[in-house]
């Protein structure tokens, strides 16, 4: 190279002993910047660090006026220095003043250098400030030294990390590095939590950064790369995808990454300035996730990421360090953050350390978050770059119920989240206080209140919210959670040990509700065009009896001797209950004949949860034995909006006269055939919903744990019969209102009824 002097090896010698000498922090940048200036034969060297609030203070020069450091700033995006810190890129011009974004501040007196270099100090892909060199004379600036300026910058960012300069920030002006984010994304699991993150897959720490042979890492930097690639190889070759939870297609794109030719150079030409092969791997990858916090393509940003995994395997591969956090490790109060997360791993964790979960991916059907749910882990998902944006430690606020984060929170906005948990802990500890008294309206209505379940981590809520059973038992879940088909004989052991815990109160077991957003990742994927309106539930079941039947099988077995309900999801016609029952009756008999004990008692149900059945009342209600109400599945069909679509899942509410009448049609019907008759969707859960439904005659519901208590509250202070004639009323409509929300929302403060 012709501008540095002696080569970037004897830069990065030189800087290590600055770094080494004890000096003050001032002292040390001021070296600093005399040796890079020095190095690579410019007349300036000036470093600006990000402060909390954006702006950039310049924290020492060589060549500009030093009377201006720490007094000149300059605005995110402001100027040359502000363009670099925005775009996290270099920035070499040989004539800076014909640059549209040039401004100069006259104080420093810059005004008489043409040429400038910049590069922006990163960590982890985040800016940490800006490094910039510059020359009097017009004058272009090398790929070598871009390259030479951009380690000499990771090392400074390295410093800025450890805190080395925190004691220079102006009082009240603190530096970037902390900066508080409120990050918006979905809820996945209701609940408020605060604590510190730990990332699922920690970033590698560097500590070795400036190599003493430089020949010696590339080789180490090539046995890795070679690891690497035979590691994919054999993930891919051993065909178990599922086992790691990364499918295939996932994997091919990662083998062809790590033969990129583009990254791979660029890693070895940094390790030729004079970095270690694993900083060099870092300070490549730190550049990769500048671009991925930039990029608004989703593809782009995903490809990124791939690129960012391979770089955390290298780097694991080079330091010798272990994936992940080690189990008993966990600190207390720990806000786990992760691109994406199987639920096996998520219960790998000790809950009792846990206070809430924050991922990149994970909508609110992903596996993670129903196992989140089933632990009350309060959980968000969907929050764009989560996992670059935490560094280890921080403190961190998951707010389940608006699907957002507060990432280094203010204390301000941290001591409002504390009262917000507070509040709901003085809340639960009131619905703890109802536990033990009757779900029973003011007027004296009996009310049956259970809960929905589908793992058996879920069996301990049933004390822990005294319901009287479990309405709904999801079944699919022990499938969407395994890592292969789970066997009959796995089948039938979850259920009998959830007969077991639940004692003599009653479970309500569905046969498997898969398809349409249901996937089991085991199992072949069908592409359909709609799949909510696809293939799936009982279909499948009626259509591959073999699965059908196996799971009957578990249940019968299971419930052997026992009270035993089993219900069937998705029933479009009677025809197909029929068709169902048939099923079922040909394994009792099987059973039979191998001396299987038949249940004490076997009901057979059905789920309300597709229009048709509304017009095919008096039948099912006749020929089944009791029936269950998806509301989630039938609103959604009933106003063709997709419950997973944010845009439409809203649009239209179940407190509309359109809703309600068709609820009411189903409790008459069932009322007048004498067939039991609960409500299981989501509506059931919640208290002014759960209020309505009551009014129409409902008087069975099975909901989260987690609403038991702000139900039963609700109901305990309600006059069924009053509410009843005013709901009749609304209902007539004389004044032809359609939402019928606010009314009933009227209804309940007029009578303190809390919803
Ligand atoms: C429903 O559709 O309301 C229901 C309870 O079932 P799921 O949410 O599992 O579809
Ligand atoms: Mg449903």
């Amino acid at each position: 190279m012709r501008g540095a002097l002696g080569g970037p090896g004897v830069l990065l010698r030189r800087l290590r002993e600055v770094m080494a000498a004890s000096i003050s922090p001032q002292e040390r940048l001021d070296r600093l910047v005399v040796l890079i200036a020095g190095n690579l034969v410019a007349e300036v060297c000036s470093v600006y660090v990000l402060r909390e609030d954006g702006s950039l203070e310049l924290y020492a020069t060589e060549g500009l006026n030093r009377e201006a450091v720490h007094l000149t700033t300059m605005r995110a995006g402001e100027g040359l220095v502000g363009l670099i810190a925005s775009e996290a890129e270099p920035l070499a011009l040989s004539d800076a003043q014909a640059h549209p974004a040039f401004s100069y501040r006259p104080e420093t007196g810059e005004e008489v250098y043409r040429s400038f270099l910049g590069v922006p100090i990163l960590r982890g892909g985040a800016v940490m400030g800006v490094l910039v060199i510059q020359n009097r004379a017009s004058r272009i600036y090398s790929e070598e030294e871009i390259e030479t300026l951009q380690t000499t910058a990771m090392i400074m960012a390295e410093m800025i990390a450890a805190g080395g300069l925190k004691s220079l920030a102006a009082p009240g002006a603190s530096i970037g590095l902390d900066r508080p984010i409120h990050g918006v994304g979905v809820s996945l699991a209701d609940g408020v939590g605060l604590g510190h993150a730990v990332l699922h897959e920690p970033r590698v720490a560097i500590t070795n950064l400036i190599a003493e042979n430089p020949t010696a890492e590339v080789n180490r930097l090539e046995a890795a790369i070679g690891e690497m690639r035979a590691s994919i190889d054999e993930l891919i070759e051993r065909g178990d995808v599922a086992h790691t939870g990364e499918h295939r297609d996932v994997l091919e794109t990662f083998r062809m990454f790590a033969h990129d030719q583009g990254w791979l150079r660029r890693m070895r030409e940094v390790v030729l300035t004079g970095l270690t092969a694993e900083a060099a791997v870092e300070r490549v990858q730190s550049d990769t996730r500048a671009r991925m916090l930039r990029q608004t393509d989703p593809y782009l940003r995903e490809r990124l990421h791939d690129l960012d995994d391979l770089a955390n395997r290298l780097l694991r591969t080079l330091t010798g360090k272990a994936n992940g956090v080690a189990r008993e490790d966990l600190p207390e109060n720990a806000i786990l953050v992760a691109r994406s997360m199987g639920p096996a791993a998520l219960l790998d964790y000790d809950r009792a350390r846990l206070r809430g979960v924050l991922l990149e991916e994970g909508g609110p059907a992903s596996h993670i978050a129903i196992v989140a749910r089933a632990l009350g882990i309060p959980a968000v998902g969907e929050v764009v770059n989560a996992t670059a944006l935490v560094q280890p430690g921080d403190a961190i606020i998951v707010d389940g119920q608006a699907g957002e984060v507060q990432i280094r929170p203010q204390p301000d906005v941290e001591n409002a989240y504390k009262d917000k948990a507070r509040l709901r802990a003085r809340k639960q500890k009131q619905y703890e206080k109802l536990k033990e008294l009757p779900a029973v309206t003011r007027d004296g209505v009996g009310i049956t209140l259970q809960i929905n379940a589908g793992l058996i981590i879920d069996m301990p809520n049933i004390a822990a919210t005294a319901a009287s059973g479990i309405g709904l038992f999801r079944t699919e879940l022990q499938f969407m959670v395994a890592q292969h088909m789970p066997t009959t004989a796995e089948q039938q052991a979850l259920y009998a040990a959830v007969l077991d815990v639940a004692g003599e109160r009653p479970v309500t077991f569905r046969t498997l509700d898969i398809g349409g957003d249901k996937v089991l990742p085991y199992m072949e994927r069908i592409e359909e065009e709609n799949p909510a309106l696809g293939w799936r539930a009982i279909r499948i079941g009626l259509d591959k009896p073999r699965l059908l039947r196996a799971q009957l099988r578990a249940m019968l077995r299971a419930g052997a001797g026992r009270n035993l309900k089993i219900m069937l999801p998705m029933v479009a016609t009677t025809e197909e209950f029929r068709r169902a029952r048939v099923i079922l009756r040909r394994e009792q008999a099987m059973l039979e004949k191998q001396g299987v004990a038949p249940p004490r008692d076997l009901r057979v149900g059905v789920m309300v949860e597709v229009p048709s059945l509304l017009f095919e009342l008096q039948e099912i209600a006749r020929e089944a034995d009791f029936l269950s109400i998806g509301t989630n599945d039938l609103m959604q069909f009933l106003f063709a909006a997709d419950r997973e679509n944010k845009r439409v899942a809203d649009r239209f509410d179940p407190l509309s006269v359109g809703a309600l009448r068709a609820l009411r049609r189903i409790v008459d019907a069932a009322e007048e055939a004498r067939c039991p008759v609960t409500v299981c969707g989501e509506m059931g859960g919640r208290p002014l919903e759960t209020m309505a439904l009551i009014g129409l005659g409902y008087r069975a519901f099975s909901m989260s744990a987690a609403s038991i208590g702000p139900v039963k509250a609700m109901l305990r202070a309600l006059d069924a019969g009053k509410l009843r004639e005013r709901l009749d009323w609304m209902l007539a409509s004389p004044e032809g209102t359609i939402n019928l929300r606010p009314q009933l929302a009227a209804f309940a403060s007029e009578f303190k009824v809390p919803v």
